[in-house]
Parts: structure tokens; C-alpha cells; sequence
């Protein structure tokens, strides 16, 4: 067995080299251990602002003028919501704004924060024609993002509650699955609750997304105009299996939709001691996303994240610029199987991040109750495509290190009924409709299998599944 260390020898040196590399530092960086304040003030403003600016409306109209209007549009065939881009893209270019926000919000009606963190260039702007023609899609999420901000200012309500049907139906979960399936089904009539563990609405859009993704209260402002169709109960702080149960939902309400994303962090799967500086990936950035004054926000000089997502992308990122003087993401395979596209890990790299590919994680070292150091196993595929180990290690020193590889489902929430839902892949099986195999009770989101975890995904289930109750709702009737 071998071990390289790459502790780098001072402080100073480290300093010295990551200037050298032309990355943005402070003093701050260099000091040792878990500490808040590793920036001047003005820079968590800069770091933590809109990492990608709006079009100005000049440069919507130029843009817009690029879209070839293609029939039969691929675009439209790889949007999972089925947005008609060519149709709102056309009412950017006739400076009719309003009918292109239309467009939008009708298939998805969180289009705002979806033009914020789609991964357009694995979706939509993948599939357009000017990619292989100019090698330059058509900026189809900044076309997006232009038309739904310009109604979002105005506070112009496009929706409209549907005449009351008399049915109410619960759904748990006040993320993108949720909301989406509670403003459709608001839409067509029905009396909804929207039952939520946290404080605000939002889900993964308010506490799971990259700050500077989302920044400023977009994801709020765009809760509050969704809300404003009408009709839409919400109770906060309470949580499924403690505050209610599926049982007395199912007794109460006419149908039940479960967007209860999915709970528990998955282990790193080796030994884990309650060690100071280990941390879950969504837990951390939750905190962050929730902090007003990022200046009080500890975090390690030096940070190891393992992980090959979003997640893994989002928290090496924010960490960096928290101030970490050195981030290394660490992923078990290559670069072509990570779940985060070519696009993410370019954005982390240019944030001074560093990847590392075909390691896992082996042993956690520490020093007086602290994460010290992270030991790490080389792997290779073996002669049947499995994954296995080389025998070659080396060590990356860490004051944190992130758990970034996925989550898992809590059955517990779900009480005796969790029992009663067929599952696959440790999540809950759904139909095309998004019907589970308890009568009456609907799921999308995160916690549904064969879901691709993205917001786009969650707010399509949440649509589909509110047309399926509503349809099942009126034939019951
Ligand atoms: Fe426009 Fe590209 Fe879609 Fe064609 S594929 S309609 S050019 S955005």
C-alpha cells in the first residue's frame, strides 16, 4: 500500500501558490481549522450575489432573434414540462412579454427558478438546432428567465382559482412536486392544504439550491405568486409520521399527494466517529441558504467534499466562497459519470475548485476530536465493470468534509401505511400518473423512483399527478 500526502508544507506557501493561480483571496483564507469571517465584508456580497445576470431587454430581443422557430421543435420534446419555447420565444421578439410569461408558467409554474437552475445544457438548449449548427444554442433558460421576471415585477396574476368542486385534497410536501400539483389542482377547482415540516415553502428551492443561483428571494416571490391563485391552505411545521399521519390524512381528505423529497443522507460507508467537522452536504447548505450574514458562517480552510452531483457542485462551490482556501471535490468514477454535467464541473473548476475522479473515501483521521484528514482509496473497474478499490492511497488534510452522495427515503414517515406503498429502488413506485399502489394517494417529486431529481421533474409530477386526482375526483363525484 502506498500513501501520498498532499498536506501542503506552510500556510504561507499555500497562500502564496493559490495567488499565484489567480484565484481571488484574503488573509482570512489562510487561517487554520473552522472560522467565520474568512472574507471582507463587501466580498459574500460579490460571491453570493447572481452568479449569471439577467438579459437587459436589448440583448432578450437579439437572442430571441437567434430561435429558428423550428417545427416539431426538439427543444420542446427534451423540456420535461413540455414548455412551448419556440411559441414563448416568439412573444419575446413581438415584445409581447406577458403572453410569453404565459406560456411558460401554464406548463410550469415554477418556470422562474427552473430558468435559474435547469441544467439547460443537458435539457432544452442541448436539443436546439443552433448547437450543432453554430456550436451555440439558443440561451433558451435566460429567455426564460426574462419573461417570467418581467411579470414577476409587475405582480400580474395569470391564474385564476377554477369554480369549487367541493373535493379538498393534502399535500405533503410544500417543495416543487408539491406546489406544482396544489396550484394545478387550485386551478381546476379543488380545495387544497399544503402541509410543510419547515418554516417556509419552497423545498429544495429555498433551502437546497446554490444561493447564488437563486439569489435575492426569488424562490419566495415566486411561492407567493403561485399562492396567489387561490385556494391553497398552507400549515407549517408539520411534519409527516410526527405532526400527522397518512392514515388520518387519507380519512380526511378526498386525495393525498406526497412531495416529501427524501429524508436521510447516505453514509459514506465507512466508519463515521462523531467527529467536529463532518457534515451533510444539504444540511450545510440549508444553514447557509438561511443565513442573513454570511460573515458568521464557519468553515474549514481546507474542505473535501465526496460526491459527483449537483450537491457535490453547489457545496464545493459555496464553500469556496465562504472563503475556503482549498475545496477538492473527490467522486468514485470518472468525469462522463457524474451526475453534475460538463457545464457544473467547468463552474466549479473556474471557482477554484478541484476534482478529483476514481478515489473513495477509505478512513477519517482526527486530531483531538476534530477531522484532521481524509484517507482515500484509488479505484478502477474491474474485468466485470465493478467498481473496486486499487490498494493505492493517499490522504487530502480537511477541516470538513462533505457527505454529497445522494439521499435515501425515510419509510418511517409514512407510518403503517409506508408498509402498504409499493417501493423500488428505495423510493415510492408511482405509475405514468403518478398514482402509488395505496388508493387515493398520489407522489412525486425526489421521493418517487425513476425520477431524474431535478425541479423541472418534480413540478412535471406535481402536474401530472393533480390532472389524475382531478380526473379520479370527478368520476368518483
Ligand atoms: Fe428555437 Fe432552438 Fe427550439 Fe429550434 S430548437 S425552436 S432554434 S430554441
Amino acid at each position: 500500500m502506498q500513501t501520498n500526502a498532499e498536506r501542503p508544507a506552510d500556510g504561507r506557501r499555500d497562500l502564496r501558490a493559490t495567488r499565484a493561480r489567480g484565484l481571488r483571496l484574503s488573509e482570512g483564507q489562510s487561517r487554520d481549522g473552522i472560522q467565520s469571517g474568512r472574507l471582507p465584508p463587501e466580498e459574500y456580497q460579490r460571491n453570493f450575489g447572481d452568479a449569471h445576470p439577467p438579459l437587459t431587454h436589448h440583448q432578450a430581443l437579439v437572442e430571441s432573434d437567434r430561435c429558428l422557430f423550428c417545427y416539431a421543435a426538439p427543444c420542446v420534446q427534451a423540456c420535461p414540462t413540455g414548455i412551448d419555447i419556440p411559441s414563448f420565444i416568439r412573444k419575446i421578439a413581438t415584445g409581447n412579454l406577458k403572453g410569453s410569461a404565459r406560456d411558460i408558467l401554464r406548463q410550469n409554474i415554477m418556470g422562474a427558478v427552473c430558468a435559474r437552475v435547469c441544467p439547460t445544457e443537458v435539457l432544452c438548449e442541448a436539443a436546439c438546432v443552433r448547437s450543432t449548427a453554430e456550436d451555440r444554442p439558443v440561451a433558451i433558460g435566460a429567455l426564460q428567465r426574462h419573461a417570467t421576471d418581467w411579470l414577476f415585477e409587475r405582480g400580474i396574476q395569470l391564474f385564476r382559482r377554477g369554480p369549487a368542486s367541493g373535493k379538498r385534497v393534502a399535500v405533503v410536501g410544500g417543495g416543487p412536486a408539491g406546489l406544482s400539483c396544489a396550484h394545478r389542482l387550485a386551478m381546476l377547482g379543488h380545495a387544497v392544504t399544503v402541509f410543510d415540516a419547515r418554516e417556509k415553502l419552497g423545498g429544495l428551492n429555498e433551502y437546497g439550491v446554490a444561493a447564488y443561483k437563486v439569489a435575492g428571494d426569488v424562490a419566495q416571490r415566486e411561492v407567493e405568486y403561485l399562492l396567489g391563485v387561490g385556494g391553497i391552505e398552507v400549515k407549517l411545521g408539520q411534519c409527516l409520521g410526527r405532526d400527522l399521519s397518512l392514515a388520518q390524512l387519507r380519512r380526511d381528505f378526498d386525495a393525498v399527494f406526497l412531495g416529501i423529497g427524501l429524508g436521510a443522507v447516505n453514509a459514506l460507508g465507512i466508519e463515521e466517529p462523531p467527529l467536529t467537522g463532518v457534515h451533510d452536504a444539504i444540511a450545510y447548505i440549508e444553514r447557509l441558504r438561511q443565513t442573513r450574514d454570511l460573515s458568521t458562517l464557519p468553515v474549514g480552510r481546507r474542505v473535501v467534499v465526496v460526491g459527483g452531483g449537483m450537491t457535490a457542485i453547489d457545496i464545493a462551490t459555496q464553500t469556496r466562497r465562504l472563503g475556503a482556501e482549498d475545496v477538492t471535490i473527490v467522486y468514485r468514477r470518472g468525469a462522463e459519470q457524474m451526475s453534475a454535467s460538463a457545464k457544473e464541473q467547468d463552474w466549479a473548476q473556474t471557482n477554484g475548485v478541484r476534482i478529483k475522479h476514481w478515489a473513495r473515501p477509505v478512513k477519517l483521521h482526527a486530531a483531538a476530536g476534530a477531522l484532521d484528514d481524509v484517507e482515500f482509496e484509488y479505484t478502477r473497474l474491474d474485468g466485470q465493470g465493478r467498481l473496486a478499490g486499487t490498494g493505492e492511497r493517499f490522504t487530502l488534510p480537511a477541516d470538513m468534509v462533505f457527505k454529497a452522495i445522494g439521499q435515501v427515503l425515510v419509510m418511517d414517515a409514512l407510518g403503517g401505511h409506508g408498509e402498504l406503498l409499493d417501493t423500488q429502488s428505495g423510493r415510492i413506485a408511482v405509475d405514468a400518473e403518478r398514482r402509488t399502489s395505496l388508493p387515493g394517494v398520489w407522489a412525486g417529486g425526489d421521493c418517487v423512483a425513476g425520477g431524474q431529481d431535478l425541479t423541472v421533474a418534480a413540478v412535471e409530477d406535481g402536474k401530472l399527478a393533480a390532472q389524475s386526482i382531478d380526473r379520479a375526483l370527478r368520476a368518483r363525484a
